[in-house]
């Protein structure tokens, strides 16, 4: 009894674990994305810059302004992931050690002892027998 609960409580906390590392891993995904979109908004930037200094001959920022703004977006969003992944982790973690510790707690329930039979005396020689167990007694041949 307590060892199959046990196992399913192994079970579960594999589970959970498993779940885990699904969700961290897809936010990861997410995450690298965003900063792979963030690398071309830079490589994007450095371009325009190049060409307002080198053929417009302007050193006026304002139509970088869009880009910028998208890199601020672009950080808010993996702030906002890198937190998404620290809250996942914490409650993950917290529901699996709570399991961890019910394991030992189980394994040292002690398991119930079977009833012991009850022993009896034939009234005729004195042998003992179990009681509901025996009809005629196993010394004298008596009904019991
Ligand atoms: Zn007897």
């Amino acid at each position: 009894m307590s060892t199959f609960d046990s196992n399913k409580i192994k079970s579960d906390i594999a589970d959970l674990k498993n779940k885990k590392s699904t969700l961290l891993l897809s936010l990861q995904n997410d995450i690298d994305e965003i900063i792979s979109k963030k690398k071309a908004s830079f490589v994007n930037i450095g371009e325009r810059a190049y060409t307002l200094s080198r053929k417009e001959k302007s050193d006026n920022l304002a139509s970088l302004e869009a880009v910028f703004e998208t890199i601020d977006k672009h950080n808010d969003d993996l702030a906002a992931k890198e937190q998404k992944k620290l809250d996942i982790a914490a409650r993950y973690d917290e529901e699996i050690d709570m399991l961890e510790k019910l394991i030992p707690l189980m394994l040292a329930q002690p398991e119930p002892e079977p009833p012991a039979p009850t022993q009896a005396f034939c009234s005729s020689c004195g042998k003992s027998y179990v009681l509901g167990e025996d009809l005629f007694c196993m010394g004298c041949g008596a009904k019991l």
